[in-house]
């Protein structure tokens, strides 16, 4: 193992000027999501021309990939998932851009150092995380039910961290409609649409008491009236809901969703209810697959690995219930760094980031050739995954 750590360091040193361009190209032309057609192009391209086969508008979707080697004979299928969308106005504050890099890179250095090992690697393009995901699309589609296992490394600062939990999400549109009418001269002939949107805040509010700890209910007024003068007929209130786990968010839509129709019912008003975001999973990591990972960490001299965050929400949840998954995090600076902000879009291009990447590159790979080399380790990986369904 440690000849094949050697191996793969090489071979990302004798790449790296080439993945750096591709990283400051990606950074210097954010695209938001389902809009990444020239980071799609540069990512696919390149592993084209280190022999994959790739297909783009991959499950339909324009900027999604496939870049696919084959060692020819029935082997484990392992997928390393990229993303590279951008956020509006602060470009890549969320560093897909080093995201999708790794990924590709992984796939490189994994085709050269396989020689005779039997398996597939499979490099998935996975467009817009932060707003529609596509995982969620690609999951429904069945895609990464023959896969054995999938890996994707987000940055973050401070230390590696390893794969933990996110939540699942549901996205709400809760539309009041009432009727019009002068606020002082009339009051009485109008139906108040945002003393519904109140209600349903008020409402809430008292929920939130008898919710677990691990859930989360925000939500913004996104429509609550014309003027003052005028009583409305029409508010709008969108809420994230999110929760542990799927059959808990379950039940807690159902709750908000009661609010919301008690709410109606207190002012008299219509309610129309539907998601305006695609719903996400909850991320659950394979414990197996998530040591083994760690310990191709620790061969390199990591010592310092985080233990992975809970709150919040990423597609990967959804791949997490198709096959078994890990999505741990890589440094880009031992700083703390703020997701989501022009700082975090900068420490990826500074010379520090390509230590971390560096790092979960060769853990990816060297977690892949573990598995393709170790029969009895994909059989654990996998009985841990049919556990957790049946939970
Ligand atoms: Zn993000
Ligand atoms: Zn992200």
């Amino acid at each position: 193992m440690k000849q094949l750590k050697e191996q793969l360091s090489t071979l990302f040193d004798k790449y790296l000027d080439e993945f750096k361009e591709i990283n400051e190209y990606i950074y210097n032309n954010p695209e938001i999501g389902r809009q990444e057609f020239k980071a799609c192009e540069i990512l696919s391209n390149t592993l084209k021309k280190y022999g994959f086969e790739t297909t783009v508008n991959y499950a339909n979707i324009p900027t999604a990939f496939l870049g696919k080697f084959s060692s020819g004979k029935n082997g484990p299928k392992i997928a390393i998932l990229a993303e590279y969308d951008a956020l509006p106005e602060i470009g890549h504050g969320c560093g897909h851009n080093i995201f999708g890099v790794t990924s590709i890179a992984t796939g490189i250095l994994l085709k050269e150092v396989m020689q005779d090992t039997i398996g597939d690697i499979l490099v998935i393009g996975t467009p817009a995380e932060e707003t529609f995901g596509a995982k969620v699309e690609m999951a429904e589609l069945g895609i990464f039910d023959d896969i054995d296992i999938a890996m994707a490394v987000h940055p973050t600062g401070e230390s590696h961290k390893r794969s933990g939990s996110s939540q699942a999400m549901e996205a709400i549109q809760f539309t009041f409609k009432g009727k019009t009418a002068h606020a002082a001269a009339s009051p009485h002939e109008g139906i108040n649409a945002l003393d519904g949107v109140i209600t349903l805040f008020n409402s809430i509010n008292a929920l939130r008491q008898q919710t677990l700890e691990t859930s989360r209910i925000h939500g913004i007024i996104s429509n609550g009236g014309e003027a003052a003068n005028i009583i409305p007929d029409l508010a709008v209130a969108n809420f994230y809901v999110r929760a542990k786990t799927l059959s808990y968010l379950k039940e807690l839509v159902e709750k908000v969703k009661n609010c919301a129709k008690g709410a109606a019912l207190a002012t008299g008003t219509t309610l129309e209810i539907e998601n305006y975001e695609t719903s996400f999973a909850n991320l659950v990591t394979n414990k197996k697959l998530s040591e083994i990972y760690e310990k191709n960490l620790k061969l390199q001299g990591v010592t310092e690995i985080g233990d992975g965050g809970s709150s919040g929400s990423t597609d990967m949840g959804d791949v997490s219930h198709c096959c078994p998954t890990i999505h741990p995090h890589f440094p880009l600076t031992k700083a703390h760094l703020i997701g989501h902000s022009v700082e975090f879009a900068n420490a990826t291009i500074q010379p520090e980031a390509y230590i971390g990447m560096k790092e979960a590159t060769l853990a990816m790979a060297l977690t892949a050739m573990d598995i393709f080399n170790n029969k009895d380790l994909l059989a654990e990986i996998k009985t841990e995954f049919i556990n957790n369904k049946n939970l």
